[in-house]
């Protein structure tokens, strides 16, 4: 009944504001629209989503010209069709615009709010209880209720998602300008932002044409003389006429030679200290709303009524996390004296959005505990024997990580676990270890992959291990002939009496051989599957899944979280999610709260660091050359394809045109193998195949092998285009080489970067620690930004709370949660009512996601 702004809403507004640098996902956007794709359904009509699919599609391919008109292309096809209303961008302040959300004004509307959207439309969090002496439900009345708002304000503030008091007093302000500095004219420097008092002395109207009106005001204090320059608001003249005293702030600039401010705030002195002289608010905006207006608002608002929305917090936990009141912070956050106390208030709001997190976290943990899963400990000697045929010792950090695994299968509720581990640092063994465990239990084991081909590469390198220790294929021809299994009720203790199978399903088989496979997996004559995701989303009926394992990749910071329930019948399995993204820990554990994390935070021995070069655009045949002599030593290389602007839908033209050229006339002794998005499953297979086993010298790929492919004789990836690709994608690009024991290395090729691109390409030189990049991402684009780049509902749920690399705030929310929850796990308590609302209305939020 309401129409929620769609999170690619708040995205594509962030990829605007940061320059369409295609970084505000990790990924990419190309890569996120496909998983938007799959849930856009519910909040966007179909053929909006096809025009946004067009509209964006290769958008990593574009120019920055480009990608404006295609991001604003997207935004129109993404506005519900009745609201023709404001737009996006052209508001000084670049809030994203949010079509309007009717919200019910009830006691509690931060529960009705299911928006996991756009900053001003989010509900604030944990509104305190009722104290005593306090207008409660003052604050949840209509904004109208505060003086000066009428028909037409009411109106403009619902766009921004401002309907009660409460939202006013919870609307987070962008950022701030300090105009706390006051001094006299004569002390004012160019580039300072100052605020000073001032009589009008003189008053010039820039003569001529009317296109951009110039308004020019002389001040002048006892020290000297300053001009105040206004654009576009000749009605000025009638209010700063000749003597009047006014109270002006901005930044200090050299106008025509002389110091002035630009297109400054200003009050007449007797009523000034809203807009000027003190740290001023900047908020979000809609188109017909403005600055002053809004702030004149607020203002008057926490002045009113900053003292009901009580406190949740006892004030003992207070003290002890150094925690301001909440009133005092909605003060602080609006009208703080200095940007250290406006910096205290957002900490203090900051706090109730963890703190939410954290309680909804740690309480979906304690439901889980509470769930039947398999023991899955009788599988222990298998996966003993399992690990011992490696043809590797486990490094200790994937022995370490293989225990905390083993430790959840282990007990009877289930695992729910993310493992991190950089490109080539063994997720695969760890993985297989975890599914021969589970297979040796009993149970069936599912491993998943993003892609066909990466799915073949995890059976490619574990089925001689599986093989070793006596699994056999399941062959679907061969599905009549072991028919005569034991029953699919067989129990644990049967396993050792029959033979163990593993089998592959994916989308590309011929369907008889799927519903082969499919109907022995519902018969329990298949222990390890290996497929795609869509094994899942299939909803394969398996006898008795135990495990799923599911590679992600890189695909998303954020994890889904839902698919798996309801994929067996009886107990729930235990989830092993892999990717490997590095995300900033404090960042992890903020994004999957809800989930168990082990990392794997060492490559294996031996392993020759990745050499990366950044040459210059003249050094291409330099590159070449380079590749040549490598494989004049046996070894194998990648050449990355340029994402070009021409490509229409789809990589495949580029690829192919650039394989004619490298084997026609650059490598005309070699084989060159061409690998692209559009080829056949099979047809890739092969021509992975015949690299894997060096048929094939040099490989011109897409980005499609920057997905996990693993081939230890390849020894050279040369990135052409390099500047079109974000940091993230370099990284698992570069991450396919440097997988054998011979030195490797990663050559970028970049024709015409942007300083933002050099930046990258600098970074990605510089280091081969996926996770000190994203650190290093993360600090470049700054800890607002970062919200922007994955789509979450726990993150869509923080207007105030900044994930950086300072684990403290984070620490004392969990610390907190931890103590509540031990004495009151169901926050039935009467005083524990606040912190309950806040948690479910975070739940709301995150679950959908
Ligand atoms: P990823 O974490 O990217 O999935 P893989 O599991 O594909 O990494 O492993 C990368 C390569 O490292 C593979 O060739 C694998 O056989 C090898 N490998 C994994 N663990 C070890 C180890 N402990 N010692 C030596 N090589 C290993
Ligand atoms: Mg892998």
């Amino acid at each position: 009944m309401t129409a929620h702004p769609d999170p690619l809403t708040r995205i594509l507004a962030l990829e605007l504001a940061n320059g369409c640098r295609d970084d505000v996902v990790i990924g990419g956007l190309s890569a996120f629209l496909l998983h938007w794709r799959a849930t856009a359904a519910t909040t966007v009509p179909a053929a909006a989503v096809d025009a946004i699919a067009r509209a964006l599609g290769e958008y990593a391919a574009l120019s920055p010209a480009d990608r404006k008109r295609r991001i604003a292309a997207a935004q129109l096809a993404l506005r519900p069709s009745s609201a023709a209303g404001p737009a996006a961008a052209p508001v000084a302040d670049a809030a994203p615009s949010t079509p309007t959300h009717p919200r019910r004004a009830t006691t509690q509307p931060r529960q009705a709010t299911p928006t996991p959207s756009a900053a001003p439309t989010r509900p604030p969090i944990g509104a305190g209880p009722p104290e005593r002496g306090v207008d409660q439900g003052a604050l949840d009345a209509s904004v109208t209720t505060l003086s000066g708002v009428g028909a037409k304000l009411r109106a403009d503030l619902e766009r921004l998602g401002l309907r009660t008091v409460r939202d006013v007093l919870f609307h987070a302000p962008l950022r701030y300008r300090d105009f706390s500095r006051q001094v006299p004219i004569a002390r004012v420097r160019p580039g300072d932002e100052v605020t000073i008092g001032a009589r009008v002395v003189e008053v010039r109207r820039a003569p001529g044409k009317a296109v951009r009106s110039v308004l020019t005001i002389v001040v002048a204090d006892d020290t000297g003389r300053l001009a105040l320059t206004f654009f576009n608001q000749p009605y000025l003249a009638n209010e700063l006429r000749v003597g009047r005293a006014i109270v002006a702030s901005g930044r200090a600039e050299v106008v025509g030679g002389r110091i002035g401010l630009a297109s400054p705030e200003w009050e007449p002195a007797a009523s000034a200290g809203t807009h000027t002289g003190r740290v001023v608010p900047i908020y979000p905006l809609v188109a017909g709303l403005g600055q002053r207006t809004l702030r004149r608002i607020i203002a008057a608002a926490v002045a009113q009524h900053a003292d009901a929305v009580g406190d949740p917090v006892p004030s003992a936990v207070r003290a002890a996390e150094g925690l301001l009141g909440r009133a005092e912070a909605v003060r602080a956050l609006h009208l703080g004296a200095s940007l250290a106390e406006v910096e205290r208030g957002r900490a203090r709001l900051a706090f109730d959005e963890l703190l939410a997190l954290q309680l909804w976290a740690r309480r979906r943990r304690l439901a889980r505990a509470a769930v039947l899963a398999p023991d899955l400990s009788a599988g222990r000697p298998l996966q003993r024997a399992f690990i011992a045929q490696l043809p590797f010792t486990l490094t200790d950090a994937q022995e370490r990580v293989v225990a905390e695994i083993e430790a959840d299968l282990c007990a009877a509720s289930p695992m729910s676990r993310l493992l991190q581990g950089d490109v080539g640092s063994g997720k695969t063994a760890v993985a297989g270890a975890a599914a021969v465990l589970c297979a040796g239990a009993g149970f069936q084991a599912a491993i998943m992959a993003p892609t066909e081909l990466l799915a073949d590469q995890h059976l490619r390198s574990l089925a001689p291990r599986l093989e070793a220790i006596g699994f056999e294929r399941f062959e679907p021809d061969l599905a009549r002939a072991i028919t005569h299994d034991p029953a699919p009720d067989a129990t644990p203790e049967h396993v050792d009496g029959r033979t163990l199978r593993y089998a592959r399903l994916v989308g590309g088989m011929k369907p008889s051989e799927k519903a082969a496979v499919a109907e022995a997996l519902g018969r329990g004559a298949i222990d390890i599957v290996f497929g795609t995701h869509a094994l899942i989303q299939d909803r394969v009926a398996f006898a008795r899944l135990g495990l799923a394992v599911i590679d992600e990749q890189h695909r998303f910071g954020v994890l889904q979280r839902s698919t798996l329930a309801g994929a067996a019948d009886g107990p729930t399995p235990h989830t092993l999610i892999m990717t490997a993204t590095p995300i900033p820990r404090t960042l992890a554990h903020v994004l999957n709260a809800d989930l168990e994390q082990s990392v794997i935070d060492r490559l294996p021995p031996g392993r020759q660091p990745i050499r990366t070069l950044w040459l210059k655009p003249d050094e291409r045949a330099r590159a070449y050359a380079f590749v040549r002599q490598r494989i004049g030593q046996g070894e194998q290389a990648f050449i990355v394809c340029p994402l070009v602007e021409e490509s229409e839908r789809i990589d495949s033209p580029a690829a192919t045109t650039l394989h004619e050229r490298l084997q026609g006339s650059v490598f005309p002794d070699l084989h060159v193998g061409l690998l692209h998005g559009r080829m056949r499953p099979s047809e890739k297979e092969a021509v992975m195949a015949d690299f894997q086993r060096g048929a094939i010298q040099i490989l011109v790929a897409t980005t499609v092998i920057e997905v996990g492919i693993d081939v230890p004789n390849a020894t050279v990836m040369l990135i052409d285009g390099a500047d079109r690709f974000g940091l993230a994608q370099l990284h698992q690009l570069r991450g396919r080489v440097g997988r054998g024991r011979a030195e490797s290395f990663c050559l970028l090729l970049a024709d015409d970067p942007s300083r933002t691109a050099a930046e990258r390409l600098q970074a990605v030189a510089a280091t081969s620690d996926g996770l000190a990049l994203a650190e290093r991402d993360l600090a470049l684009r700054g800890p607002g930004d970062y919200f922007g780049t994955v789509q979450a509902g726990v993150i869509d749920r923080f207007r105030f709370a900044r994930i950086v690399g300072d684990p403290g705030p984070l620490a004392s929310a969990a610390r907190v949660a931890a103590a509540v929850l031990a004495r009151d796990p169901a926050l039935a308590l009467a005083e524990h009512e606040a912190l309950r609302a806040a948690a479910d209305a975070f739940a709301a939020g995150a679950e959908r996601a």
